[in-house]
Order: C-alpha cells, then structure tokens, then sequence
C-alpha cells in the first residue's frame, strides 16, 4: 500500500534551550523535546529508535522520561523494529493513546501503511480509531491519533557493521550505549560508554566507520536509490539538521545544534502549535520553505554511491568488516590528516611559484 507523501507547508529552525535536556540530543533536541510534550503534556506514548540493553539500535516505546533518555541523539546503523512492537503500537492507537512514531521515512512509510491497512480491514473509520481529546492538537475529522516525525535521512549501515567495529575498538569490555552526535566535544564523534565514562571517542575524519558512512561506502544497498530523499514526506512534521541556515539565526542559538522542521499536514501543524505552547524552552523560528532544501542533499537526492564501496564489498568477506573498513578507507582517512593537508598545501604553493616563474 502506497502511503501519502506531503511536501513542506511551513519550516522552522528550533533548538531546545535548556542545555541539561538536549547535551546528547543529535542536532536542536526537537525529536526528543516532542516526545517528552506526548508522554507529559498528552499523557501518550512513544516509539522511537533507542540503543537497547541488548545493545542493539532498535524501536522501543517509551511510557515515561526515563524510557525516553535513550532515544536521545542520532544513531548512525540501521534501527530494527521487533514484530511485537507494532501490535503494540496498534493496540495503543486501537485504545485512542496519542502516538507519536519518529523514524527514517521508510519507517514511517512502514508503520503507516500496515496501520493503514488494518484500518481498512477491519473497517473502522475515523470516528472509531481517533482521539478527539482538544489539548493534542489533533482533534477535527483527523483520521486517527497517530502523529510521525520522519527524519532526512542520509541512509545507515547494518547492525553488524557497527558490531564488528565495536569488538575491534573495545573487545570484550563492558559497554552501555554508542553515540555519533550531541551538543557537547562528542558532536559527530564515534563514541562508547560505559554508564556515565566515555571509554572511546574519536571525531569522523580519522574514524573509519563513521566516515566510510558519511562518504556513502558502507550504506544499506537500498538507501543508494532511496524513494524517500524527496520533499514530498511520510510524516506529518520532517526533522533533520539545519544545513544552510542564515548565520543571523544560528547567531541567536549560541553554539547550540540546530534543527530543520518542515510542518507536511494540518495535524502536524496543530500538534506543533500545541508543543509551542506547552513547552516554553523550544525557541522556534519560521524560515522560508526554500532555505534547507536549496542543500540538496538528503531531502532531494539520495546519498551518492561512493566509487570506494565496490573495493569494500570485494574485500569484506575476507577481511571482516574491521579489516575491510580500514583498509578502503587509509587513503581518506591520510588525505584528512593535518599532515597531509600541510603538504598539499605547500605542494600546491610550490606548484603555483614554478608556473609563474616559467610565465615570466
Ligand atoms: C541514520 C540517520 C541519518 C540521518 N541523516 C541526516 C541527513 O543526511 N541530513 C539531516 O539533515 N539529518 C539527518 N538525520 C537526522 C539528524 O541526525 C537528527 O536525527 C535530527 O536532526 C533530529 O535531531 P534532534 O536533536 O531533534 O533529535 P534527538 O532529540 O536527539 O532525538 C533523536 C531522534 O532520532 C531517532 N533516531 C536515532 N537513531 C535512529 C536510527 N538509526 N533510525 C531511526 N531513528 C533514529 C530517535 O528515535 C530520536 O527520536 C539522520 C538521522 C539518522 C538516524
Ligand atoms: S536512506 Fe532511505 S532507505 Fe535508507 S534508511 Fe534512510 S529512509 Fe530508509
């Protein structure tokens, strides 16, 4: 079943002001502000990617704050989403709970087509499946109380990738959670945690798995043609990080990551009126709707298919993933050493004063 795709009606750029919630969160802390306006605010429920005790990325669905601690932050590997989970989150929409599903648009695409079809399978309409409560913002002739936030979405590498480079970096040692992004010296690192002490962080241009991800190597085949990097979207409200912003405006968030929200539907729009109000800490600011996506990549094309990827795959089920990684990605991680960059530089400067010694 096809789901509906809506393009951008309004964007913002948001950022959440208390530093002590959003210091882990991947860019303004919005997804995660969101969902705390479900759980306190809405008394509803959530489904959103977290790093499980079982130390896999994966769907979870968080009744309380304290569920929801672990869904902060971008977590760069493909999230899985366990078969229970979804009766569940149809059980939670059958009872008329506020959902709120955030996601990569294909797993927003996922959840709302098999809801979809439910619906009409077992023939309820909106009256019956929908919640009519005023203070959600989802009220009216809304189909149902489910709201999506899907998010422009580079593409992930599997679990086991990421698992292979765990062993490699730590071995057998304890660990509890695995970062990428955050407010704080960890941004864009690739960092291990046991509890509370950071026991590996090393930022992207000389980490090989974040940055054969970032270069488009080690994606899911699939996200190379993705049918979602589009500004037609599968959630009602689209977050992402605010590539592109004016500097005026990020001027006025202090240092603090920014994030890009586009409003897609009527219900996204209430509900994000709704969270305006109840919580005072988000700074929200309109910008124009062709801002974010004069940036093309991520929401009008798919991430390029690096020309390094086919060595990769050649090498992986010889070497392992750790080996195989490394291996493709010496030269890239060379070419970003200050070293290298030294020497290009005076390479180029020597270059430059030999042509117009020759010109004279
Ligand atoms: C794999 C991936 C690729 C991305 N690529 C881009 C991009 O190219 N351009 C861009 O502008 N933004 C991209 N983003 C979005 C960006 O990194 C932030 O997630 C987004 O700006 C929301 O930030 P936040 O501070 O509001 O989220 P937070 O408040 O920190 O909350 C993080 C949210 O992300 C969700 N999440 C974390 N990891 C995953 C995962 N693996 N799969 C599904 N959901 C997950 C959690 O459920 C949570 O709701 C990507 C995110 C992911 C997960
Ligand atoms: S790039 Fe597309 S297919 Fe890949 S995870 Fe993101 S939304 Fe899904």
């Amino acid at each position: 079943m096809q789901t509906e795709r809506h393009a951008a009606l309004q964007a913002y750029a948001g950022w959440n002001q208390n530093l002590s919630e959003s210091r882990t969160c991947a860019s303004g802390g919005t997804a995660w502000l969101l969902a705390k306006h479900f759980i306190e605010d809405l008394n509803g429920v959530v489904y959103a990617t977290g790093f499980t005790l079982a130390k896999t990325v994966s769907v979870i669905r968080a009744a309380s704050l304290q569920d929801l601690e672990q869904t902060k932050g971008s977590r760069y590997v493909r999230s899985s989403f366990p078969a229970n989970l979804y009766d569940q989150l149809k059980q939670d929409l059958q009872a008329r709970l506020p959902v709120l599903f955030i996601g990569t648009p294909c797993q927003v695409a996922a959840v709302r087509s098999r809801w979809e079809r439910f619906r009409n399978e077992s023939g309820m309409t909106g009256g019956e499946s929908g919640m009519t409560g005023g203070e959600s913002g989802m009220t009216g002739n809304e189909d149902d109380s489910l709201l999506c936030a899907d998010l422009l979405c580079h593409g992930a590498p599997p679990q086991t990738y990421l698992d292979a480079e765990i062993r490699h970096l730590i071995g057998n040692r304890p660990y509890t959670d695995v970062r990428f992004r955050g407010n704080d010296e960890h941004d864009y690192h690739l960092s291990i945690w046991n509890k509370e002490s950071c026991i590996y962080s090393v930022k992207a241009r000389k980490q090989p798995y974040l940055l054969a991800m970032l270069r488009g190597v080690t994606l899911m085949e699939g996200c190379y043609q993705c049918p979602f990097a589009s500004p037609q979207r599968t959630g009602d409200i689209t977050l992402g990080d605010y590539i592109g912003l004016d500097p005026s405006v990020r001027t006025k968030a202090g240092g603090h990551n920014i994030s890009y929200i586009s409003i897609n539907t009527e219900k996204g729009r209430r509900v994000y009126e709704t969270f305006l109000r109840a919580q005072p800490a988000f700074r929200s600011v309109e910008r124009p709707l062709g801002e974010r996506l004069s940036v093309r990549s991520s929401i009008l094309e798919p991430a390029g298919r690096s020309p390094l990827r086919d060595k990769f795959l050649q090498r992986l089920p010889r070497l392992g993933f750790a080996r195989a990684v490394r291996r493709t990605m010496r030269m890239e991680i060379l070419k970003e050493s200050a070293f290298y960059r030294t020497l290009h530089h005076w390479a180029h400067l020597v270059r430059k004063a030999l042509r117009g010694g020759s010109n004279r």
